[in-house]
């Protein structure tokens, strides 16, 4: 197997287990992550990924280190905090899509993947990903070359302050429809969030034609804003 080389600007690299263990047990702003999932009121899902992109995750857990754990029974951010520290994972992720309170949403035993047409299902967090590696770069090519070269979580200085820009033009834009914008530095590249209300709301159709029309000049991942790809990175986790 091919282990995919992971080329990061300057001094960047995936953290060790050990750092790991030191951030969620001391450094992680648990209180700050709360207040980010306090809105809208509702079952909030999380999941943790332990090691498929860096490679790097306890020994013990091999067998799970590339599919998503599935938290569903935690009320409160800071109740994660057992979880991260036996599992230590590379990433800790909530579902954008807000369900009936958690006792009812597990009872319904539904597959979240395909919560969409659910009585627990209550709407989705509209959310735009743009991550440098879909930048077209001069030196490194397009996606489809880095991949090619199992470089497709590789980036380099060129496509971060293209994607930076990117960023900030897309955010503008979107703040002339709407008003409850958030931006996050994803540890990559930029996560914009839009917490209003009729975002939450809107039909995949119509997250779709958004998708499609911002993929045509930024670059996005589509099957985020369409809402096939729910997990996102939880805002003040590790980065
Ligand atoms: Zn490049």
């Amino acid at each position: 197997m091919v282990r995919p080389r992971y080329e990061l600007p300057g001094r960047r690299r995936p953290a060790s287990l050990q750092e790991r263990g030191r951030f969620y047990r001391r450094r992680m702003d648990y209180d700050a992550a709360a207040a980010w999932m306090s809105r809208p009121a509702g079952g909030r899902i999380f999941a943790l990924i332990l090691g498929r992109h860096s490679g790097i995750y306890p020994r013990r857990f091999r067998h799970l280190k590339n599919v998503p754990l599935i938290i569903d029974d935690v009320e409160k951010v800071r109740d994660l905090r057992p979880y991260l520290l036996r599992y230590l994972p590379e990433g800790v992720y909530y579902d954008r899509n807000v369900y009936a309170p958690l006792d009812e949403t597990r009872k319904a035993r539904i597959e979240y993947a395909r919560a969409w047409r659910s009585r627990v299902f209550r709407g989705q967090e509209l959310a735009f990903d743009l991550d440098p590696e879909n930048v077209d770069c001069p030196i490194h090519g397009d996606i489809a070359t880095k991949m090619a070269r199992h470089q497709g979580l590789s980036f380099c200085d060129w496509e971060f302050e293209e994607i930076r820009r990117q960023a900030a033009e897309l955010f503008d834009e979107l703040a002339r429809r709407w008003s409850r914008l958030r931006i996050v530095f994803s540890g990559r590249g930029f996560h914009i969030h839009v917490f209003d209300a009729d975002a939450f709301r809107l039909s995949r159709k119509n997250r779709d034609k958004i998708a499609a029309s911002v993929a045509r000049r930024y670059a996005i991942d589509e099957w985020v804003t369409s809402g096939e790809m729910r997990l996102i990175r939880l805002p003040f986790s590790l980065h």
